[in-house]
């Protein structure tokens, strides 16, 4: 027999998360958390799953039917929306140059499909006329769009008209919003994308498990009409949705706890109103930058496409960004991020999501900055 191990109760740092996510869980999406778990059939719990969808619509600013949480973090949701969407065979068009469109590209060729790409500078937002270019040049079914990248703290914008380049070529859209849903203005049916996921540990400051994700009519018409089924039975949306539509049909046990965190950080951006909650994430992020600007530091996403939810700074020569990084953390408990990819070494990464979003966390990480840089 093999003996049990020594470990003691769970007793962890209280940090202060302003890295790329996972953000500060707000109080009461920790107190929703506590609750009991209900059955997954119990009346109750289908309630707070009608809930979670009327909530996702208004902070996707949506009416998809199509609507729910899928079971796993943003990942989970990416390869539900390709998974689901790209049929064997066909083409899915991404820029496979930056870090989450090579993630998008990797699981478009699992699924069977080809990969277009898009071999544009991943530094810089994607230019409508690249895009259009690329259309030309390809024949696309599937097109996959970052609306906040993660690595480069840069916002897409025109998203409607890539969106409508998209259509003219009878393609359908994927937009990534990971990093923006309720962090920064997100309208799944004004920009017309046919499928948009979010994350629920970033700017919703919820726990990773239930991911929200929103499907239009136009692409639930495909999927429906799929030739073949989906490679993963998991993540298929056909019968996710006798799940979460009207029929009911046991297909899973969903993750009882994020659904209950979910909801209840889905009440708080419904409470705060999407506007003032875009607003507060500008003005507080507002706030980290120009602190950091009169430190002498320098921003390293251009002012126009500055992403309020994820800053990226550039590290000073002669400085080393990790042990800055270990100071903040050892001398502060605050959490920030080094450059992924390319850009390991070159830039911080420092969130301001969710509850994280708040002046007494900017100035408290600004002190440390500085502290750190003495
Ligand atoms: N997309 C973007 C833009 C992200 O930033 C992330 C994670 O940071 C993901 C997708 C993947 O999400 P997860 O790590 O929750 O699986």
């Amino acid at each position: 027999m093999r003996s049990p191990p020594e470990t003691s109760e769970l007793d962890t740092p209280s940090r202060i998360l302003m890295g790329p996510g996972p953000s500060m869980i707000h109080p009461r999406v920790l107190r929703a958390m506590s609750t009991q778990a209900l059955g997954y059939m119990d009346p109750s719990f289908l309630e707070i799953m009608d809930d979670i969808q009327e909530l996702l619509r208004y902070t996707f600013q949506t009416d998809n039917e199509w609507t729910l949480a899928t079971s796993g973090t943003g990942t989970a949701a990416m390869e539900t929306a390709i998974g689901n969407l790209l049929e064997p065979g066909e083409t899915m068009l991404v820029r496979t140059t930056a870090y989450w469109g090579d993630r998008m590209a990797q699981m478009a060729r699992r699924v069977g499909g080809d990969v277009a790409s898009l071999d544009v500078s991943p530094t810089e937002p994607l230019d409508p006329a690249d895009v259009r270019e690329a259309f030309e040049a390809h024949d696309v079914d599937v097109f996959g769009i970052c609306h906040a990248d993660t690595t480069t703290g840069i916002r897409q914008p025109n998203m409607s008209e890539l969106v409508d380049i998209a259509r003219e070529h009878d393609a359908y859209t994927i937009a990534d919003c990971v990093t923006s849903l309720s962090g920064v203005p997100v309208h799944v049916d004004d920009w017309g994308v046919d499928v948009a996921y979010g994350s629920p540990q970033k700017c919703l400051s919820s726990t990773p498990g239930a991911t929200p994700l929103t499907i239009n009519e136009r692409a639930r018409e495909k999927i429906e009409a799929r030739d073949s089924d989906p490679a993963s039975w998991y993540l298929d949306l056909n019968l996710l949705m006798e799940y979460w539509g009207d029929e009911r049909n046991y297909h899973h046990t969903p993750p009882t706890t994020p659904y209950y965190g979910l909801r209840e950080a889905l009440r708080l951006v419904a409470e705060e109103g999407l506007e003032n909650r875009w607003e507060r994430h500008r003005r507080v992020a507002g706030e980290l930058k120009a602190g950091l600007e009169d430190m002498g530091l320098e921003m390293a996403a251009a002012e126009e496409h500055w992403l309020p939810s994820l800053n990226t700074v550039r590290v000073p020569d002669g400085v080393d960004d990790t042990a800055v990084i270990q100071f903040l953390m050892d001398e502060y408990d605050i959490e920030i991020a080094s450059g992924l990819g390319e850009l390991d070494g070159e830039i911080w990464r420092i969130g301001c999501m969710g509850y994280s979003a708040r002046r007494q966390n900017v100035a408290c990480l600004l002190t440390a900055m500085q502290d750190a840089l003495e």
